[in-house]
């Protein structure tokens, strides 16, 4: 993948050194799709919201009380995105300024988030389908006080985002971070041995990576996952050319 002068400016930002245009330079590595991840990706259970359209699970998620999160949070935070768009990004949970906003990734990691995605000529706003992304998280109630989400929340709130992914019908999943991994890869493997390869989810290509939250502490990390949106923006685009 080449890059524009913009691109380059945005890659500066998030603090990605820009070398040659990798396909100007390096031949493409044959992806690796893992077929033993596919075997562990989860059968979608039966569950109530499983046939709603988009508006029916709007108002299923704005209504559900099926954990405590409930009790404390704003709002719920559906998602946000073209529900047609090639990409998705799945996260792990509301924030402070999500759960005031009703949008996910609005805070600091969602600033860091935007540019990366702008990086490979990807948004969350207006553009057609093949640039977009909708952004969902795995739970959609903040946890108190940004905790890490619960097993029980987890599960509770797993349907809802079962039945986005299959009303969106993404070319490629971006999962971020290890609570988006382990509910759609079922692995508690860390991100660095899971990264770098293809994953499948009911079929849809799966890239592993960094969560943003972390690239924002952890700087050393943020040239692996420009490595994991191009291993994206290629797989993608193999998809969109066919076998
Ligand atoms: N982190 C996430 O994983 N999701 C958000 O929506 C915000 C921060």
């Amino acid at each position: 993948m080449g890059w524009s002068e913009r691109q380059v400016a945005m890659l500066r930002e998030i603090g990605v050194r820009v070398w040659p245009a990798p396909d100007e330079e390096v031949p493409a590595a044959p992806i690796a799709i893992e077929a033993a991840a596919a075997a562990l990706a989860p059968a979608a259970p039966a569950s109530p919201v499983s046939t709603l359209d988009w508006p029916e699970l709007r108002e299923a998620v704005a209504a559900c009380t099926a954990c405590k999160l409930c009790e404390t949070r704003r709002q719920t935070v559906f998602g946000v995105g073209n529900t047609s768009a090639h990409w998705m990004i799945v996260g792990e949970a509301p924030g402070e300024q999500e759960d005031r906003q009703g949008e996910p990734f609005v805070g600091k990691s969602g600033h860091l988030l935007d540019n990366m995605l702008r990086a490979v000529s990807m948004t969350r706003g207006e553009a057609e389908p093949a640039r977009q992304v909708f952004i969902a998280n795995t739970l959609k109630c903040r946890p108190p006080g940004n905790r890490n989400p619960q097993p029980e929340e987890l599960a509770q709130c797993e349907h809802f985002l079962i039945r986005q992914i299959e009303l969106v019908k993404p070319k490629i999943i971006l999962a971020m971070g290890r609570f988006a991994v382990q509910s759609l890869l079922r692995s508690d493997e860390p991100i660095g041995r899971l990264r770098g390869r293809v994953h499948r989810y009911q079929g849809v290509p799966l890239i592993v990576t960094y969560h943003p939250a972390y690239l924002l502490r952890n700087l050393e990390d943020k040239a692996r996952a420009w490595d994991d949106l191009c291993l994206a923006a290629d797989t993608a685009a193999r998809g969109a050319a066919g076998p």
